[in-house]
């Protein structure tokens, strides 16, 4: 089975330039274990930035599954998404080769809320993600399950931590490097590793729902990661728990029945089309994958009061909903919708699994009673009264680190060496695993190659704003991400995420840093100049109401007739697009058609956030992007110094080994208690903590600078 699938792999890869990787090396920079979407991610990034890394994980076959949901993106995730393809990450255009259904959500509202989206052919994502992986550079792959880390607490670095220096593995493992003049080497190794150990001077754990997973279905439970996939072993909970002293917790998920396509009544529910012109979630992708007309619909239909009846009677029969773990707040399970909001009817998503595949997955279903009754519950909604099901819901609980106990860059405080990203963070949802992976993989290869980690600053990025909530307030149920999490929305957009980060991933200010590609930071820095340019091309157009309106017919223009207005101005026009501004000054604006849409939204966004305070971190976007911050008012001048200082102060380095309880400032017992248990790593960080009052921050502040 394992051989067929990587003969279909072996046929589908692009190959590229590679380098092949000693199959017996017992000893690597990084070890990443896990092939989710944590660990995938950190196995790409980490080799990117020169590490030689092994990716370990229990099924090959299962790398780059998606457990639940067939879809990428959304209000908030959408941005992750485009933030870890600006950095070079895989979810991006693994998105755009599997998509059967783009849609961007939020488009009513301005652009720094828009959600990217797309529906999955779940297969075409996984084939994608394994071939990226088969042929990237200083990665190997071994099958294999790791039972526990070994950890070395003789040679202690200066502030006590002990160091993770390996893995050892269970009985079985087979090796697959990369492949040698097209053809696939894989290694049988039970002998060199089986039970064995390898060496690595970083490692990033990414177990997803598999540490001491168990799962739900109706009274019963049993242990599991996933359906049909064992749970982490107790090794390593263990060796988190009690050799490495971390504090451990437990969360919940769950997952609706997949119903088979051919049993559904399509024509009680009603069709969703996705956008005629899809838009890909890569910098690099000018067009998806499939032909737009090709993409499949979606169906919507609700729930009824015979659902909720389904729910109270099995109640009874449902261990999964009397546990006491918390579960996903905003992708609750049917049941919890039932019981927090009665009589209420409830939105239940058809969608899709794949260009061929047979099944529908209803988003809005997550269901844990016994499969019998799940039938009967699914037979109670429009469209689906002769359902059939495919494979039955379930519930998931698993062990998580708390995220706390992270510096970040996601690196264990207590550890050297030892990063941790994904669900096992306390986060639910792949593009956050994903995200975390991709920056815990850049730090881990760094840290291996004797380099100091880096930090994404929330100021910059959705990444840093995940990362740094999971470090400095911790979580207390499955966490993800929404556009409100940031203070800076305005600024960080999806159509940006490349202007903002891509030379981040590229250069760390006096070194390359490898995580992004030369070929797509030049491509970065083309779209800056042409944006520049534009910009100044529409700047330079300036014409009274009265001749914009003989130029643009149809376009309403409310001023006064002598008022003159700038070709940036009138982009701000709701109706007013570049294309049309392109064809009256096509000497000026042609060059830049290919950035209509991009420049259209930076106009835009000005007429949304005008009276918006957090408009001061747009202008200090734009005053980058420009070069030239002479173009604009005096106001952004001041809010640009505003953010710089908010900047400064956020980002000041508080020591780790401050003794809050009796440090000679005057704080509260409480607040020392929580800045004790939570040790933030910067000021910033101390001032979100749940119960830090700002006299409390200032107190600090003055401390930390009179100590400097
Ligand atoms: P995972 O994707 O879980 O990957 C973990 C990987 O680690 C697996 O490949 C596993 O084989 C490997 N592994 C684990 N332990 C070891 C070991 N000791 N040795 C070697 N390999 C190991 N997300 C949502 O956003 N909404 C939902 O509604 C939702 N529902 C879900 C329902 C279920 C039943 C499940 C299982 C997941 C659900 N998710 C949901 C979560 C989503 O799947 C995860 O957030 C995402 O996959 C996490 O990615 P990850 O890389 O952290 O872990």
């Amino acid at each position: 089975m394992l051989v067929r699938r990587l003969r279909v792999l072996h046929k589908a890869l692009c190959i590229g330039s590679m380098q092949v990787a000693d199959v017996h090396t017992q000893h690597y920079d990084v070890i990443v274990v896990g092939g989710g979407h944590a660990g995938t991610e950190a196995a790409a990034a980490a080799s990117r930035t020169g590490a030689n890394t092994l990716l370990i994980t229990q099924k090959i076959q299962t790398i780059g599954a998606l457990s639940c949901n067939p879809s990428l993106g959304g209000v908030g995730k959408g941005h992750l998404v485009k933030e870890i393809d600006a950095l070079d990450g895989l979810m991006g255009r693994a998105g755009d080769w599997a998509g059967i259904h783009f849609s961007i959500l939020n488009r009513s509202k301005g652009p720094a809320v828009w959600g990217p989206r797309a529906q999955l052919d779940r297969g075409l994502y996984r084939d994608f993600i394994q071939s990226e992986l088969l042929s990237t550079e200083r990665l190997t792959i071994l099958e294999g399950s790791v039972e526990d880390l070994l950890v070395s607490a003789a040679d202690p670095d200066k502030q006590g931590r002990h160091k993770v220096y390996g893995i050892r593995l269970g009985e079985k493992q087979i090796e697959f490097t990369q492949l040698l003049n097209n053809l696939l080497l894989m290694t049988d190794s039970c002998d060199s590793h089986g039970g064995g150990e390898i060496h690595s001077r970083s490692m990033v754990l990414t177990t997803g729902t598999f540490l001491s997973g168990s799962l739900f279905l109706g009274p019963h439970s049993s242990p599991g990661g996933r359906m049909g996939d064992p749970p982490s072993c107790v090794g390593l909970s263990y060796s988190l728990k009690e050799i490495l002293g971390l504090k451990v917790g437990r969360l919940r998920t769950g997952t609706p029945p997949r119903i088979i396509k051919d049993s559904i009544d399509f024509s009680c529910t009603e069709i969703r089309l996705p956008d005629e012109k899809p838009t890909p979630f890569s910098f690099i992708n000018t067009h998806i994958n499939c032909k737009p007309e090709e993409q499949l619909p979606c169906f919507l239909t609700h729930t009824t009061p015979g659902v909720e009846r389904v729910v109270n009677e099995s109640i009874h029969v449902n261990s999964h909903i009397h546990q006491d773990t918390k579960g996903p707040r905003y992708c609750p399970s049917i049941e919890s919708k039932v019981l927090r909001f009665p009589g209420r009817r409830h939105q239940v998503w058809l969608e899709p699994e794949g260009w061929t595949s047979d099944l529908m997955y209803p988003q809005g279903l997550s269901m844990t009673m016994p499969a019998d009754t799940q039938l009967c519950l699914i037979r109670e909604i429009p469209g689906l009264h002769k359902a059939q099901i495919h494979t039955p819901g379930y519930g998931v609980q698993y062990d998580f680190v708390c995220p706390t106990q992270l510096y970040p860059w996601l690196e264990v405080k207590r550890t050297q060496g030892l990063f941790l990203a994904g669900q096992i963070n306390g986060t639910t949802g792949y593009e956050e695993a994903a995200a975390q992976g991709l920056w815990a993989g850049v730090n881990a290869g760094r840290t291996s190659l004797s380099k100091v980690p880096l930090s994404l600053s929330r100021t910059q990025s959705y990444i840093g704003v995940l990362i740094d909530d999971l470090v400095g307030r911790g979580v207390n149920e499955p966490y993800r991400m929404f556009t409100s999490r940031s203070e800076f929305r305005t600024s960080l957009r999806p159509d940006n995420a490349d202007m903002r980060l891509t030379p981040r991933g590229f250069f760390s200010g006096f070194e390359e840093i490898g995580c992004v590609s030369q070929q797509r930071y030049n491509e970065a820095l083309r779209v800056k100049k042409s944006l520049n340019e534009a910009l100044s091309a529409l700047r330079s157009i300036s014409l009274s109401a009265t001749r914009w309106k003989n130029k643009l017919q149809h376009v309403n223009i409310s001023e006064t007739k002598s008022t003159i207005l700038s070709g940036e101005e009138m982009l701000q026009y709701k109706d007013v697009s570049f294309q049309m501004l392109a064809s009256a000054f096509p000497e000026l604006l042609a060059p830049y058609l290919e950035f209509s849409e991009r420049i259209k939204v930076e106009e835009r966004i000005q007429y949304y956030e005008s009276n918006n305070f957090i408009l001061m971190a747009k202008c200090v976007m734009i005053m980058w992007l420009c070069d030239s911050a002479a173009l604009y008012h005096p106001h952004c001048e001041k809010q640009r110094r505003d953010i710089e200082r908010m900047q400064e102060e956020e980002s000041l380095y508080l020591p780790q080994d401050i003794d809050y309880l009796t440090l000679p400032v005057s704080l509260s017992k409480e607040v020392r208690e929580i800045l004790d248990g939570s040790r933030p790593n910067t000021l910033g960080a101390a001032s979100r903590l749940p119960g830090i009052t700002p006299a409390a921050i200032v107190h600090l502040l003055n401390y930390v600078q009179r100590e400097k």
